[in-house]
């Protein structure tokens, strides 16, 4: 393996299963054809054992997150997993090699179902919710595509929120964040100061004294399932000016990310993926498994182009086979390829040199002189959402 950075994985506990039908997610929609399916049991203590494995190896899986394509907290054994992740950190003894962080990623709207808040405080893990404004009308919009769905859904989610609060207030819960996503941008944009307002004033209410957002410069077509109107990255400068670290609202701090700070937290980072992928593509940097253990591209929802499975493959393996990728028909069909960033002067640099990248690569490739897969991945023909 070339990488040398520590990598992330993104766990889908609930593939292509969800109580919402956001705008921007292929899941529920009619284009969707990929697995519905609750991770089997062997799989989750599969996984954990790679990660184990990995560790011994000296490989670093520095980050965990339950999320992937799909509602986590609907899976039936929801707690007993999560058991399954915190007994794995409280046992953790590998020299050298920090245990990762495990979170739960969720839409918020089943904190309050029974064990659901219980299983992340006593297995130590991190809660985000994802929150993109707190306008019902536009989260109903965003959510399920009906203005009129988003008081009910609000009124369940800001009830769990001041749950969750109160625990991480009290010192029970471990860490909580926010993803301001799905990023529809228009309104994450025209309702920030909002957002903002509301979730510090339900953290001051609670004795909560910061908060940490993040902030999705992209939005993803997931491979043709569906299509993204917003092009380029928007790096949020103006909020990020606005909302300085050391500036109180409502008495509390405000923390402000970008989602890929969390996956490269250092520019060299960015340099490594360059240096050991042959498509340095962003969203196939790090692991993504269905929950059949399939390794995918993050937005390869649908699951057309498995890359490995981790029932055969060890997490070492899974990045050999990323890194060795070439792509074809399912990047054809999708806009976040490198040649598509945009935005600042630094993603288009980034996107730039990985076209070098793959240029070279397929230079020094003999099968791509007449490789029906490099052809494809040339001439980058679209796939369309229904394949
Ligand atoms: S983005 Fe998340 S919450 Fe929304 S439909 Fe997809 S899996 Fe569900
Ligand atoms: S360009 Fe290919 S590897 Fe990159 S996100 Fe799109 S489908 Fe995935």
């Amino acid at each position: 393996m070339k990488t040398r950075r520590p990598i992330s994985i993104n766990n889908s506990l609930s593939h292509g299963i969800c109580n919402y039908n956001c705008t921007l997610c292929g899941v529920n929609k009619k284009t969707y054809k990929g697995p519905k399916e609750f991770q089997p049991k062997e799989l989750t203590e599969k996984l954990i054992a790679r990660i184990e494995e990995a560790a011994r190896q000296g490989l670093r899986v520095r980050y965990v997150a339950n999320a992937g394509d799909g509602e986590p907290t609907l899976h039936p054994d929801f707690g007993a997993r999560m058991d399954l992740f915190g007994a794995m950190i409280r046992r953790w003894n590998a020299p050298n090699v920090p245990a990762p962080e495990v979170s739960v990623v969720s839409n918020g709207f089943r904190l309050l179902s029974p064990g659901v808040l219980d299983a992340i405080v006593r297995n130590d893990l991190t809660l985000i919710v994802s929150f993109p404004t707190p306008n019902p009308e536009a989260y109903g919009q965003i959510m399920t595509g009906n203005p009129e769905n988003g008081r009910h859904l609000l009124d369940q989610v800001v009830q769990g929120l001041q749950k969750a609060f109160k625990l991480l207030a009290e010192g029970h819960l471990k860490k909580m964040q926010f993803h301001i996503s799905p990023p529809d941008r228009d309104i994450v944009r025209r309702d920030f100061n909002k957002t903002v307002h509301f979730l510090t004033t339900l953290a001051n209410e609670a004795g909560v004294k910061d908060i940490e957002m993040v902030l999705f410069p992209a939005t993803s077509n997931r491979s043709g399932l569906i299509r993204n109107r917003t092009k380029g990255l928007d790096l949020y400068k103006d909020f990020f000016q606005a909302y300085r670290r050391w500036n109180r609202h409502n008495g509390v701090l405000v923390s402000l990310k970008l989602s890929y700070q969390r996956f490269f937290p250092h520019f060299k980072e960015f340099l490594d993926l360059l240096r050991g992928f042959n498509y340095p593509c962003t969203w196939n940097s790090q692991i993504f498994l269905t929950a059949q253990g399939d390794s995918i591209c993050c937005n390869d929802q649908a699951v057309r182009n498995p890359l490995g499975n981790l029932t055969s493959h060890t997490l070492v393996e899974l990045m050999e086979e990323k890194e060795a990728y070439l792509p074809g028909r399912v990047c054809a069909g999708c806009d976040q390829s490198p040649r598509h960033m945009s935005g600042s002067f630094r993603s288009a640099l980034f996107g730039w040199l990985a076209q070098r990248k793959l240029a070279w690569t397929k230079a020094r490739t003999p099968e791509c002189d007449s490789g029906r897969k490099c052809l494809a991945a040339l001439h980058l023909e679209p796939v369309h959402a229904d394949h």
